[in-house]
């Protein structure tokens, strides 16, 4: 799915392009044709999976006919729990809108309140807020007659901050027909109660429920070259003191590999794959949890439905090969609220394929690299390689035949275990094939 597919204007797609947004998010993908059709909307999506654009960009684009009109009024309101929220609200609105002629005000407590007056009298579109200060304003006599849009964003923490009071005002003032968009992180009964109150008809969005990962776990990705992988492993577990840690490779080879590097440094290790019996899977992972094994390194085969209690850190060796595993995978550690860290090793050819978990989890992991471990820049995938190569000298096509389709995809890239080439399931076609004669055969 793509932004245009959204069927998002150009002013718009101009902007979520400078930003460097490739494809939108689950709840941009869900929200965002919903809103456009003037649906209510109920939502639970968490901070980091992309909720501000999934409403932002909608309303943005209804306002588009207000570009024109000399005596504005305020036609969407964004209520947000804290003053922090509203600014990063605001300032994303405003990257939104940078092609746009849209005026947008932010109303915090803590701020001169007849300032903000001032300000709004010079007329504005949307108005974002925290609910005290907005009905402030609202109570000393603020216009909104001509609402078209209410936003509660992260409604739950609005409630549990004691806004509900203010909310419940609030609401009755607005006109009668207008469209609420709600976005909540958990779906407690307090939420569940607003939003009887607030949503006519809501349609519902459920975006942090099955693939997403834990609030608990704090997630992160370091880039490295692939050869330097396992010293990066090896200087994680030794420097940061991790106890025990569960490591996963993509493969059977890469974890036979792997266990003999991380030994070489003393590290005590096993390995569940599934080339072991099931009796010495069994005994390492009795030995794992009695604390005997500090590193487990494990496929994603062997490792579903491990239960292991207290696993504080996970180490994405290498990415899985369906980003869906990643979910798997991240949710052996975090769990019943427990802190937990996973940390995933990118080398130049997962850092796009990253980007398939990202929007399967609906948010980005932050890429860091570690002093020491700098990815060499001159390194560049082969295939980028190839192509420059093949642009620079003009070497005529060959047309390619494969011989098994189904391990070919559009973004496929060296399996670094695999023990046979690339080549040997990719065939040159040719027109015609030359008979053997007896005399070749000589
Ligand atoms: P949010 O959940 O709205 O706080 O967004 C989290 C982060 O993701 C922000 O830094 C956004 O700029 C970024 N973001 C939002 N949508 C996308 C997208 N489609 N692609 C890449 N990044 C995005």
């Amino acid at each position: 799915m793509s932004f245009e597919k959204l069927g998002l204007i150009k002013p718009l797609l101009r902007a979520v392009e400078e930003l460097g947004y490739e494809n939108p998010t689950t709840i941009q993908t869900r929200a965002i044709p919903l809103v456009l059709a003037k649906s209510d909307i109920f939502a639970t999506a968490q901070t980091g999976t992309g909720k501000t654009a999934a409403f932002a960009l909608p309303i943005l684009q209804k306002l588009r006919n207000a570009e024109s009109s000399e005596d504005r009024a305020i036609k969407a309101v964004i209520l947000s729990p804290t003053r922090e929220l509203s600014i990063q609200i605001y300032e994303d609105i405003k990257n939104y809108s940078k092609h746009m002629h849209v005026q947008c005000e932010i109303l915090v407590g803590g701020k001169d309140l007849e300032n903000q007056q001032r300000a709004l009298k010079k007329g504005t579109d949307i108005i974002i807020a925290t609910p005290g200060r907005f009905l402030e304003h609202v109570e000393k006599g603020l216009n909104i007659s001509g609402v078209e849009m209410f936003v509660l964003d992260e409604a739950d923490r609005m409630l549990d901050m004691g806004f509900a009071k203010d909310i419940r005002k609030v609401h009755p003032m607005l006109p009668k027909r207008h469209q609420t968009l709600l976005f909540a992180a958990t779906y407690s009964d307090k939420v569940r109660k607003l939003s009887k109150l607030v949503l006519t008809k809501p349609a519902f969005i459920e975006t942090s429920k099955k693939n997403s990962t834990v609030d608990a776990i704090n997630q992160v990705a370091y880039m490295v070259d692939t050869d330097k992988k396992a010293a990066l492993l090896a200087y994680l577990i030794g420097s940061r003191n991790f106890p025990q840690v569960l490591v996963f490779t993509r493969t059977k080879v890469s974890a036979d590999a792997l266990i003999l590097e991380l030994q070489k440094d003393g590290l005590k290790c096993g390995i569940l794959h599934g080339d072991k019996t099931i009796a010495n899977r069994m005994k390492t992972l009795t030995q794992f949890k009695a604390g005997e094994i500090r590193v487990l390194i494990a496929t994603d085969i062997a490792s579903r439905g491990l239960d292991i209690e207290e696993l504080p850190y996970v180490i994405n060796y290498e990415l899985p090969s369906v980003p869906e595993d990643y979910v798997h995978r991240v949710g052996r550690t975090g769990r019943a609220g427990r802190h937990g860290e996973a940390i995933s090793l990118l080398d130049i050819y997962e850092k796009f394929d990253i980007r398939d978990i990202e929007r399967v989890i609906g948010m980005k992991i932050p890429q860091e690299v570690v002093e020491g471990f700098e990815p060499d820049p001159t390194i560049r995938r082969k295939d980028q390689d190839e192509l420059k190569l093949k642009n620079e000298h003009k070497k005529p096509e060959v047309k390619f035949q494969r011989k098994n389709p189904k391990r070919h995809s559009s973004n496929a890239r060296p399996k670094q275990e695999s023990k046979t080439p690339t080549k040997s399931f990719i065939k040159p076609v040719t027109k015609k094939k030359r008979k053997t004669t007896k005399r070749d055969a000589k």
